[in-house]
């Protein structure tokens, strides 16, 4: 491999691909579940692909990160219990973690291997997972959530892989009737939810699935990602009740630096461009 070489996602349903221009590959693991790649890219830092999906570079994960714990935590009331499905590069943990609020926060990726290379390549994203309030499970998150107490959680985190293989079942009726009954009446749930420009009918199955199990209000949250297919992602919050209305003002309160994450950028985060608007009903 030399310095020219070029490690590329495609990506078959909008006919375009991701790429970075690498240096080496650095390692790769075949774990009972999928396969874990690590490399060193010219710009980007080092990059994870599970199962030839880029997850992860050093220099954008920022992005996906902080939008998919932010605006929740801000948004929610008084956020203790946060519980984070899948997750194992332990970013999303990290910035889980800046909230002082926060109790207990445990994160239940099924694949050991995948934290494993995060210690060893992005240091810093697991540079809270000894802070005492974190609790680091290796456990299928679709059993985890069936076994929650009813009513223990305040924020669900579903930080997953792809609606294929072991993450299938995170995005349909059975497992987010799961997340209903563990959470809070005033509780939220967050699931990955792609690109919206590629995935819109995803994005709206998994929003009529989400209320199947009994959520009524939801909100996408649309955000750049150089690093996923189209280059353009989201997140969508669900709650059991009482509709979302992202203000400024609680988004003030934060007390830590973020780099994408503002008061700004929580109010704008619920404009939805009117073609995403419209295929969602939003
Ligand atoms: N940010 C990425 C994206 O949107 O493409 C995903 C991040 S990656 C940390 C997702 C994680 O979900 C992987 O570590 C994978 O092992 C985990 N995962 C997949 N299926 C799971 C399941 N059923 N239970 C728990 N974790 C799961």
């Amino acid at each position: 491999m030399t310095a020219s070489d070029w490690l590329h996602e495609q990506f078959d349903p909008t006919g375009s691909a991701i790429g970075f221009r690498v240096v080496r590959k650095l390692d790769q693991v075949q774990s009972p579940f999928q396969k874990i790649e690590i490399y060193e890219s010219t710009d980007w830092g080092n990059v994870m692909l599970i199962d030839g999906a880029m997850m992860v570079t050093t220099r954008d994960n920022f992005l996906y990160h902080e939008m998919m714990s932010h605006p929740a935590l801000f948004t929610h009331p008084d956020p203790k219990r946060v519980v984070i499905i899948g997750g194992g590069d332990c970013g999303t943990l990290r910035e889980v973690l800046r909230h002082p609020g926060v109790e207990t926060a445990v994160q239940c990726d099924i694949d050991e291997q995948v934290t494993r290379m995060a210690e060893k390549y992005f240091p810093e994203l697991c540079e809270s997972n000894g802070d005492p309030r974190a609790q680091i499970l290796f456990d299928d998150g679709i059993a985890y959530m069936a076994n929650c107490a009813p009513g223990s959680v305040d924020v669900v985190i579903v930080d997953s892989t792809d609606p294929v293989g072991p993450a299938e079942g995170l995005f349909n009726k059975a497992f987010f009737e799961s997340c209903f009954r563990a959470l809070r009446d005033d509780g939220i749930l967050v699931q990955q939810s792609e690109s919206p420009l590629a995935l819109l009918d995803l994005i709206r199955e998994m929003r009529a699935e989400m209320g199947k199990a009994g959520f009524t209000s939801f909100q996408t949250l649309p955000f750049p990602q150089p690093c996923y297919p189209t280059g353009w992602w989201s997140c969508t919050l669900a709650r059991k009740s009482g509709g979302f209305d992202f203000r400024e003002e609680d988004a003030r309160a934060k007390a830590f630096e973020t780099k994408y994450y503002s008061a700004a950028i929580h109010k704008g985060a619920q404009a939805l461009p009117p073609f995403v608007a419209r295929a969602l009903d939003a």
